[in-house]
């Protein structure tokens, strides 16, 4: 099947209303607190984005269209999301940060009718945040989500969960908390997790400590969270008993994209502060944009957007068919967060010390960026993942052309 690039005119709308929306009232703001939402107001500001997004037509992209959204495909997603990544702020306003937008995306497909009643729709409104509960300290899951040591144990008309969970985002403030526990097996061992829906206020959760990280944009902090006996009815659990995993496939592939494309919106941003400076900076008897090592960083900035949107392009359209993409979206996403930190870097150097000072957003969005290239899988794990299935698949070859 041929992959179509061109837009229906109503995303072709969306898209230009996105791009107007995020630069005329959302940049503003971000500018005005250095992109530190806390700064900002939090959830105040928060609040105030959404209900501008929402008058202005170009809340919920992503959301089922019965639930308020506008329901786009992955494909459509990009470009939108793009748009309003270009501000720090701009996904939050449309509510499709993350991890709220990843979450949306997996209630939908996954949850019950009545956990879509009870969680689905007051997140995708923004009435409500969410906060996903993966990570652990070591030697609980990270990068080895078989590592994972939080667990669930049945009891009488439920489950009690007990573990510890940091760096999870959003977690401050959340409404409700997806958790990922083990159901059966043992840390090391692949198989036996299960995802449980729990509001905040459930006794035995407690966010602790705001765990300081170069970022700052992302609502919520990225915080310390224990689940100490934490009771659970059986109409928690999210999907089935023991197939946590493959749904955090779910969840992850397509969180992993869109997490692509909105940083990417940001590397636009820096290219452009970039590119407007060089255009205009006198030195050496030359405007800076023609010195030949300013072009080179200019064009790799090209060539990097570019190839991350063809990348991306790629892995939309196999995610729109059903395809699971494992491995195009780990290439989209390994390719796309290292070259979104190579733009901003070049940004930042071609204008010099302008570019680490505040009185530009590159110092910013340096920070902002960099992380990207640990969570959603750290480079080398989808590298890792990305060489096993081509040496698997050669080995296999192998022993068949020996039989
Ligand atoms: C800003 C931020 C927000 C986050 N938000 C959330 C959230 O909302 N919810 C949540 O559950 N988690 C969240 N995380 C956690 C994130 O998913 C993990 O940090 C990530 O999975 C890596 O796990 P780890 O930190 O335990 O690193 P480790 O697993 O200890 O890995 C450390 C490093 O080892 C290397 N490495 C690991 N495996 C391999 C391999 N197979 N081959 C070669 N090298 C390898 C990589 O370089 C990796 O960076 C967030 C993290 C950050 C930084």
């Amino acid at each position: 099947m041929p992959i179509d690039l061109t837009y229906t005119p109503e995303v072709a709308s969306l898209i230009e209303r996105t791009r107007a929306f995020t630069r005329e009232v959302v940049l503003p703001i971000e500018d005005r607190h250095g992109g530190d939402i806390a700064a900002a107001g939090g959830d105040d500001v928060r609040i105030e984005l959404q209900a501008a997004a929402k008058a202005a037509g170009v809340f919920a992209p992503h959301a089922p269209v019965e639930l308020g959204g506008q329901g786009l495909n992955m494909s459509d997603r990009a470009p939108v999301f793009e748009e309003a990544g270009y501000s720090l702020f701009g996904p939050l306003a449309l509510n499709i940060a993350a991890p709220d937008e990843g979450n949306v995306h997996m209630l939908a497909h996954i949850a019950s009718p009545d956990q879509k009643q009870r969680f689905l729709e007051p997140l995708a409104h923004g009435d409500v945040r969410s906060a996903f509960a993966m990570t652990e300290p070591a030697p609980g899951a990270g990068s080895d989500p078989a590592a994972l040591s939080t667990r669930a144990v049945p009891a009488p008309g439920g489950w009690r969960i007990n573990g510890q969970k940091w760096f999870i985002t959003g977690a401050d403030g959340a409404g409700f908390f997806i958790i990922m526990a083990r159901t059966s097996g043992e840390p090391g061992l692949r198989g036996g997790a299960t995802m449980f829906l729990a509001p905040t206020d459930t006794p035995g959760i407690r966010v602790g400590r705001h765990i300081g990280t170069l970022d700052k944009s992302m609502i919520g902090g990225h915080c310390e969270v224990s689940f100490d006996d934490v009771f659970v009815p059986d109409s928690a659990v999210l999907g089935e008993v023991d197939r946590g995993f493959e749904y955090a496939q779910v969840r992850l592939g397509p969180a992993r994209m869109t997490h692509v494309m909105r940083w990417l919106g940001a590397a636009r941003r820096a290219h452009d502060v970039a590119v407007a400076h060089v255009a205009q900076r006198q030195g050496f008897g030359a405007t800076l944009g023609d010195l030949g090592m300013i072009q080179k960083m200019v064009a790799d900035n090209e060539i990097d957007i570019a190839a991350t949107r063809a990348l991306l392009v790629r892995a939309c359209w196999e995610l729109d068919q059903g395809d699971p993409a494992s491995n195009s979206t780990a290439i989209a996403k390994t390719y796309g967060a290292e070259a979104i930190f190579r733009i901003v870097d070049r940004s930042v150097q071609m204008c010099g010390g302008l570019g680490v000072s505040e009185d530009l957003p590159l110092a910013r969005l340096s920070r902002e960026v960099r992380p990207f290239r640990v969570y959603d899988g750290p480079s080398e794990v989808h590298r890792w993942a990305i060489a096993k299935r081509v040496v698997g698949a050669a080995k296999r070859a192998a022993r068949e052309a020996a039989e």
